[in-house]
């Protein structure tokens, strides 16, 4: 059983409350910091933990912190993203709605940390009811003295709203996030500046996802370096993977990163293996923007070595075989599933969700999406295969926003491992519309 730090407690029932969490052991991180800790203390425990960034991207959150500009006389921000709307990622969520007082904690920290005063949680229009809990456990943490003026007598202050978006996945992107907080069209900015220099209302600001500020939380109680010894090289610390797809356990798990794949797709512990005792197809490890691997590079890598849950095993081979830890949604296929159609919508999510301020992403996902409608639905034609590796090339590093590159790497993966499941819809569209084609060869075709 592997260690738990962020979910240990999500099982009591009023742990959502301000009672229920001080009950076991909450805010004792913020009172150590308050007490004994400066700023830079602060900075230096999580550089030591090692902690990366647990939205997509896993940048070192340390460093992140450090790029912080520090000009005279202006403020600065921390930003919770709160935004999680990748397909097949839902686990931020579930942290929000259990252990609120967990992530509120965390943000007290790390303000004090960056020398913000106030602090935002940007949240996806449709949680609304976990709006409404946080609501409720930041008026606990007002009401207890842990918000507002002098906390607990320590000469300083932080206040911390919550903030609602409107329901579009680039506010996930942090500068659309910024420009949506500011009360404008969330559209990514062109950076420089990035936002550590210039980013809400031309402060220098910081965006952190809740896993990483909740995570920050047993950092500090059990030290950075403690923390480093759970997991593996530079991928330290627990993960929340949010597992779906064709598996007998659904749901949001922590893993001590390092565990190995086949342990966490077959082990009662997890997922329990692939439902109805199927064979697997396919599995897209870290959200639906991460290239997809075919059975045969899921718990081994190309190079014949186990696959870990870890930033580096997965994504070792680079996108020839290899991934990405991702955002945790852990999303599997069994054999009935039809990598075409999944392909497909994808991408239509990615076209639908464009900001549209650059040709290639905007034009480019619309294109993509039409010639795999037209492969799926028994229309397609060879040179479609051609078309699609040429479009998605050319999304692919153009644009302003890594959403382009999002839409481009499903597309890519699904044609390198499944190009023979393309063929076959191509050249058997009566086939295709009545059945699935089933597991593809090992090796795969290289396009
Ligand atoms: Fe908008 Fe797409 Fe360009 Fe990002 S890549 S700025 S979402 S058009």
């Amino acid at each position: 059983m592997g260690q738990k730090l962020l979910l240990d407690t999500v099982h009591i029932e009023n742990i959502q409350t301000y009672e229920g969490y001080a009950k076991q052991g909450g805010y004792q991180a913020i009172a150590k910091v308050l007490k004994s800790m400066s700023p830079e203390e602060v900075l230096e425990e999580v550089k030591k933990s090692g902690l990366r960034g647990r939205g997509g991207a896993g940048f070192p959150t340390g460093m992140k912190w450090s790029f912080i500009a520090k000009p005279e006389g202006v403020p600065r921000y921390l930003l919770c993203n709160a935004d999680e709307s990748e397909p097949g990622t839902f686990k931020d969520r579930y942290l929000m709605e259990k252990n609120p007082h967990l992530l509120i904690e965390g943000m007290i920290v790390s303000s004090f940390a960056l020398g913000c005063h106030t602090s935002y949680i940007y949240i996806r229009g449709e949680f609304m009811w976990i709006l409404h809990i946080l609501e409720k456990a930041i008026a606990e943490a007002y009401a207890k003295g842990w918000l507002g003026k002098n906390i607990k007598g320590s000469g300083y202050d932080l206040d911390l709203y919550v903030s609602p978006g409107a329901g579009a996945y680039i506010c996930g992107e942090e500068t659309a996030l910024i420009e949506s907080l500011e009360g404008k069209r969330g559209n990514p900015r062109i950076k420089p500046p990035f936002p550590a220099i210039k980013g809400l209302w031309q402060s220098p600001t910081v965006v952190n996802n809740v896993e990483t500020l909740a995570s920050v939380v047993p950092i500090i109680n059990r030290g950075g370096e403690e923390y480093a010894k759970i997991g593996i090289g530079r991928s330290t610390g627990t993960k929340l993977i949010s597992a779906c797809g064709n598996v007998n356990k659904p749901g949001v798990y922590e893993i001590e990163l390092g565990i190995s794949v086949e342990e966490f797709l077959y082990s009662d512990e997890y997922c329990g293996g692939i439902k109805g005792g199927k064979r697997l197809k396919a599995c897209v490890p870290g959200g639906s923007s991460v290239p997809i691997l075919p059975h045969y590079l899921v718990t081994k890598t190309a190079a014949g070595e186990q696959r870990l849950m870890s930033y580096e095993s997965l994504s070792d081979g680079g996108f020839a075989t290899g991934s990405m830890l991702g955002s945790g949604g852990f999303i599997v296929f069994d054999e009935d599933q039809c990598v075409v159609r999944n392909t497909w919508n994808f991408t239509r999510f990615y076209h639908h969700e464009s900001c549209g301020q650059c040709s290639p992403c905007r034009e480019g996902t619309g294109w993509m999406e039409k010639v795999l409608h037209r492969i799926e639905n028994g229309h397609g034609h060879m040179h479609d295969l051609d078309l699609l590796w040429d479009v998605q090339r050319k999304i692919e590093g153009n644009t302003i926003c890594p959403l382009g590159d999002a839409a481009a790497w499903p597309v890519a993966a699904a044609l390198r491992h499944f190009r023979e499941e393309f063929e076959w819809h191509i050249k058997e569209p009566i086939k295709c519309l009545k059945g699935n084609y089933g597991l593809v060869n090992e090796p795969a075709l290289a396009v």
